[in-house]
């Protein structure tokens, strides 16, 4: 393991306890969709709420994977109105929810809120890691 990376696995977001696989490139890593572009400063609290969110993470990491022309089911469906997504989403294929559901949740993830909901202060400690994107 080399200095600044995490051992979340092959393949893998390294940012400190993220479950996401990497999937951009950012100077010697790939990272997470949520990940990519942060600062070293902001990628505890992010990873907090996406911890926070996980099974909804997974439930649109999953559609976003399917086959094009996949119908999601009706708990899919349900599982995005409750998230908030609104309009048409009885028309769309399972992907286009997923990534619906992946831009919003990224949104979620990615906004400065109240530290109360940020998440377990280890976390927050492992933040002081060297991976951050510059500015
Ligand atoms: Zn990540």
């Amino acid at each position: 393991m080399s200095e600044g990376t995490t051992d979340n696995g092959p393949g893998m977001c390294p940012a400190y306890g993220c479950f996401m696989p990497g999937s951009i490139k950012s100077g010697q890593y790939w990272k997470c969709s949520f990940h990519h572009g942060s600062t070293a400063g902001e990628m505890a609290s992010i990873t907090a709420r996406m911890a926070n969110r996980r099974a909804q993470i997974e439930i649109a990491m999953r559609l976003a994977a399917s086959n094009y022309g996949v119908a999601p089911t009706a708990g899919d469906r349900k599982a995005a109105r409750e998230m908030g997504l609104k309009g048409d989403i009885e028309r769309w294929s399972a992907s286009r929810l997923g990534n619906a559901m992946l831009s919003r949740l990224r949104t979620e993830c990615r906004q400065p809120q109240h530290q109360t909901s940020a998440g377990p202060t280890d976390l927050r400690a492992a933040a002081a890691g060297d991976f951050g994107d510059a500015e």
